[in-house]
């Protein structure tokens, strides 16, 4: 087979996009004995050299049911600081960053800290991704019966489900909802630094926290520093921080600055933190003139609003993670909310994939055309309701993060990490 055949059949289920979500869903469906291929439009897991870490807390649980014990037992190695475990509850302290006192802090219990690339490294053991296959559009016209996904090389695929887990930026989305499948704009921006340091220097700005520090600055920025990578622990000089500030910016400024070059980027985090406490104060002193840095608009898709409502296609498409529901970060749910949402469609597609004995379905029987239908329309309920609490409830909270007289009052602080209640 070439790669410009179809592959598939109607017991496969064609998951867009291999991030933590897409992955996670398919780890979940390979323990469950359902056939799934992930389609990824970059050339590899490596291809983009952007990466992060992410709080994972309650999402634990829905991450240990996907997949296998002995991936579970890895979790460990995918943290920022592999040496160390997850402790019981680990406190997340705001400082103000201006004088770098403590103003409060989020206790959080069993805080893994992960590093994006090895969580994903991880997830897609065992799977079935095809790279370099960007999503295009998507047939439904094989009416109750399976679903064509087009991919832009002129390939396509044929699956008996199709999942846009595919990001922020959903293409799939876009399909769904031709006419409301943009972003909202906010008016905030960040801008991110990783960065190595000489030992002194790294076993200086280590000494604040472990781990992680959020700040709130009376000027009305949020800022963030941690660990990206420590997994060497006697050589301080090869760990990796990840630190960054965001700031209200109206989107007149954003697209006026849209072209700005990374150092007139970082020049600007160096402005801001000349008013800073440490760590970041040093941090940002102490980082190259010429170093890489990557600036990110903020922006929410709600899918509770009014006009965000998709046409699943009779229980054949459906939208999870970042795709379903893009969210601000500050409050740290969004890939506790996708790996829930990976868990929760895995035990909705176990209802009609898998038959008695537990073999994968031949085909899309009638009755199971119901039963498609049904099972997804309930998973996207819950998830639109859960997912779409959490969109405007993140939002609120970066409103309310970058302005100093709210940030003592915003639901980081109030309800720290734990899941909005819908
Ligand atoms: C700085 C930062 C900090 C964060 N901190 C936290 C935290 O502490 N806690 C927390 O819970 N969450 C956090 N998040 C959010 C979390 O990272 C996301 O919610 C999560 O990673 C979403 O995963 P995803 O798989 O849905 O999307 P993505 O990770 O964006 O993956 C989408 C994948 O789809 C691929 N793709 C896109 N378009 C196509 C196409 N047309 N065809 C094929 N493939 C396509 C992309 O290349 C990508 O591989 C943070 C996010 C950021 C940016």
């Amino acid at each position: 087979m070439t790669d410009h055949q179809d592959v598939g059949d109607n017991a496969t289920v064609l998951i867009i996009g291999s991030g933590s979500t897409g992955l996670a869903l398919a780890q979940g469906l390979l323990k469950a004995g359902v056939k799934c291929i992930v389609f990824e439009k970059d050339a590899s897991q490596t291809a983009k050299s952007r990466d992060w870490n992410m709080g994972l807390h309650w999402g634990a649980a829905p991450l240990e049911a996907v997949l296998s014990a002995e991936g579970w037992s890895k979790l460990q190695t995918v943290q920022v600081d592999p040496n160390v475990p997850a402790k019981p509850n680990d406190t997340l302290h705001f400082l103000n960053s201006q004088t770098g006192e403590v103003m409060g802090g989020a206790t959080v219990d069993l805080f893994y800290r992960l590093r994006r690339s090895k969580l994903r490294a991880l997830l897609a053991e065992g799977l079935d991704v095809r790279y370099g296959k960007r999503f295009k559009d998507a047939d439904f016209s094989d009416y109750e019966q399976t679903v064509t996904a087009y991919f832009e090389d002129g390939s396509s695929a044929v699956g008996r489900m199709l999942v846009g887990a595919d990001g922020s930026r959903s293409s799939v989305r876009r399909a769904l909802i031709p006419d409301n499948f943009e972003n909202q704009r906010l008016s905030y921006a960040a801008t991110f630094v990783q960065a190595s340091f000489t030992r002194e220097q790294a076993q200086f700005l280590r000494q604040f926290h472990p781990l992680y520090l959020a700040g709130i600055h009376p000027v009305g920025q949020f800022s963030f520093f941690g660990i990206q990578d420590a997994s060497d622990e006697t050589r301080p000089e090869t760990w990796i921080f990840f630190f960054y500030i965001s700031w209200p910016s109206s989107l007149e400024e954003q697209d006026a600055t849209e072209d700005w070059s990374d150092a007139q980027r970082l020049q600007q985090l160096k402005d801001f933190a000349k008013d800073y406490a440490d760590p970041w104060k040093s941090a940002l002193e102490w980082v190259p003139q010429d170093h890489p840095v990557w600036y990110l608009r903020l922006s929410d898709w709600d899918p509770g609003a009014e006009g965000h409502q998709w046409d699943n296609q009779r229980g054949r498409a459906t939208l999870v993670g970042d795709a379903a529901h893009t969210m601000t970060y500050q409050r740290g749910q969004g890939l506790n909310h996708s790996i829930t949402d990976a868990a929760k469609l895995t035990d909705a597609l176990k209802l009609f994939m898998v038959n008695t004995s537990n073999d994968v379905s031949a085909g899309a029987e009638s009755g199971d055309v119901h039963l498609q239908e049904e099972s997804i329309n309930a998973f996207e309920v819950e998830m639109i309701a859960r997912g779409g609490a959490e969109v405007r409830m993140s939002t609120t909270n970066t409103k309310m993060l970058h302005d100093w007289e709210s940030a003592l009052r915003s639901p980081v602080m109030t309800k720290g990490m734990h899941r909005e209640k819908k």
